[in-house]
């Protein structure tokens, strides 16, 4: 008998649970204990229904163009409840010297792929714009390293782009700064395009033109029905009661007799294998001892502090709102505020006819700043911020904030190689897989395949 332990009870360590399971049922011999620290199961996959609006803690959504997320939901029977985002209603903002400007048409994240759209927006300054023209005969470029996705943009299209685009699309990814995370992590597929087209546009445009139709269809975003907390749910009644442990911190873990010896509260527990699927710098605590290099590598991956709020309001409020998904604000507007989601727009299902649900989101340095506010004066900031914005005064009818201490994996500069000398040293540790989103994907779709793929890793090499 196999014995794993998973340190992590959020996507990634229960996805690799589930995989775990799964080769149990096919009739692996195979055994597995899941510990996590806090009370519930899900990490940061959390969802409250209030006032009949499905509000997310964290993620609300995740990419369809990555399968993974959606596939476990199919397996676990969930696919009837799948849902994709009304792109019919796919409108983003930008605030300019506070006014709300719509993105162009055309847009694939900032590369300009229209050229009407674009030449004739008001979101970018003549300079940008010619800029964006002489892009288009820019030659092939060879891969020369790696270098922050702020270069890299404003290479091709000038700081304007870097400011009014790259950035805010950036924070609301990875809660980071554009200045801060390696192109070659976050944008591998521009960074190849560089490589191939030199162009951004025209390769984006080849790129369009082999797409299939059907493909270009897909909604962006899918997410589920009543929330994504149901994944959690759903992958927890999956596995049996006793594997999983909540309320239960691991301390330490100490490779021993050619498997590991897990310590939480005053149990201690021997395994065969063990999957740290935590954000690198808890893992980076329990290699400590045993693997100090590689925990050191592991600590030197950043992570940023995040906050969502979530705001209902009535009908009133639901039609006086702008059309569309919601809005993005450039660190260079000075406001706190990152974006707004008006979800009621993009996700239907998730408020009822007369209510409008909006989500506000704080990361980086702005969470930061304000993270020693109470949740009252937050919502009083965040009332304030949207009165400037939208000039909505309503009261709201409620309001939820929820707190995500160095919860989304900063990408820096140079990340991939690190994650070579990461993967070199891990395998100095017989018996150990690691999974989360501080290596190769922060969304949930790859956190669920860092887990899948953790427990497939264990299991192959035995
Ligand atoms: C506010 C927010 C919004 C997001 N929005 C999106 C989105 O819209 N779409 C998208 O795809 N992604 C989004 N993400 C990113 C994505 O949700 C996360 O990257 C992913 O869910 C991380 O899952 P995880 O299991 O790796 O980590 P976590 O969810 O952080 O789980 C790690 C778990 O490990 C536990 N733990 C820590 N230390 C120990 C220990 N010593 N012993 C036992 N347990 C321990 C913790 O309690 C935690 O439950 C968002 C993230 C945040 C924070």
């Amino acid at each position: 008998m196999t014995r794993i332990a998973i340190i992590g009870g959020g996507i990634s360590g229960l996805s690799a649970a589930f995989a775990l399971e799964e080769r149990r049922k096919a009739g692996a011999d195979v055994e597995y204990t899941l510990f996590e620290s806090s009370m519930r199961l899900g990490g940061v996959l959390r969802t409250e229904t209030v006032d009949g609006c499905v509000v997310e803690a964290g993620p609300d959504s995740f990419i369809t163009e990555k399968p993974w997320a959606s596939d476990l939901c199919r397996s676990l029977g969930l696919g009837d409840q799948l849902i994709g985002s009304n792109d019919a209603e796919r409108k983003t903002y930008i605030l300019v010297r506070g006014r709300l400007i719509e993105m162009p048409d055309g847009l694939m994240f900032m590369v300009p792929t229209k050229i009407l759209p674009t030449g004739l927006s008001p979101l970018f300054s003549w300079k940008t714009k010619l800029r964006m023209a002489r892009e288009l005969i820019s030659p092939p470029r060879p891969a020369d390293g790696d270098e922050s996705v702020a270069s890299f943009v404003e290479r091709h299209y000038g700081a304007e782009m870097v400011d009014h685009l790259a950035d805010p699309l950036l924070s609301g990814v990875y809660g980071g700064e554009a200045a801060n995370l390696s192109v070659r992590a976050v944008l591998p597929r521009f960074a190849e395009m560089e490589r191939t087209h030199g162009s951004l546009s025209r390769a984006m445009l080849a790129a369009r033109r082999r797409m299939p139709t059907a493909q270009g269809s897909r909604p962006l975003f899918t997410s589920l029905r009543d929330g994504m907390q149901s994944m959690i749910d759903a992958v927890v009644s999956r596995l049996s009661p006793l594997s999983l442990l909540t309320n239960a911190r691991v301390q330490a873990i100490q490779p021993e007799a050619g498997g590991w010896i897990v310590s939480a509260g005053l149990q201690s527990d021997h395994f065969d294998g063990i999957i740290l699927a935590l954000p690198t710098y808890a893992a980076a605590q329990l290699l400590s001892v045993c693997g100090p290099e590689l925990s050191a590598e592991l600590c030197a991956v950043g992570y940023s502090s995040s906050i969502t709020v979530g705001l209902g309001y009535n009908d009133e409020v639901r039609q006086s709102l702008p059309p569309g998904f919601g809005f993005l604000v450039p660190r260079s507007e000075g406001m706190r505020l990152l974006a707004a989601t008006f979800v009621h727009n993009k996700f239907p299902h998730r408020a009822p006819e007369d209510r409008a649900l909006l989500r506000c989101f704080f990361a980086g340095a702005n969470a930061e700043a304000v993270w020693p506010f109470s949740d009252d004066e937050l919502v009083g900031l965040v009332r304030g911020e949207l009165e400037k914005i939208l000039g909505l005064r309503a009261a709201p009818l409620f309001a939820r904030v929820y707190r995500w201490k160095s919860a989304m994996a900063q990408y820096g500069v140079g990340h991939l190689d690190r994650l070579d000398r990461v993967e070199r040293l891990r395998q100095k540790l017989p018996g150990l897989a690691l999974a989360g989103n501080g290596y190769r994907g922060i969304g949930v779709p790859d956190c669920v395949r860092s887990g899948r793929d953790a427990a497939t890793q264990l299991l192959d090499s035995r």
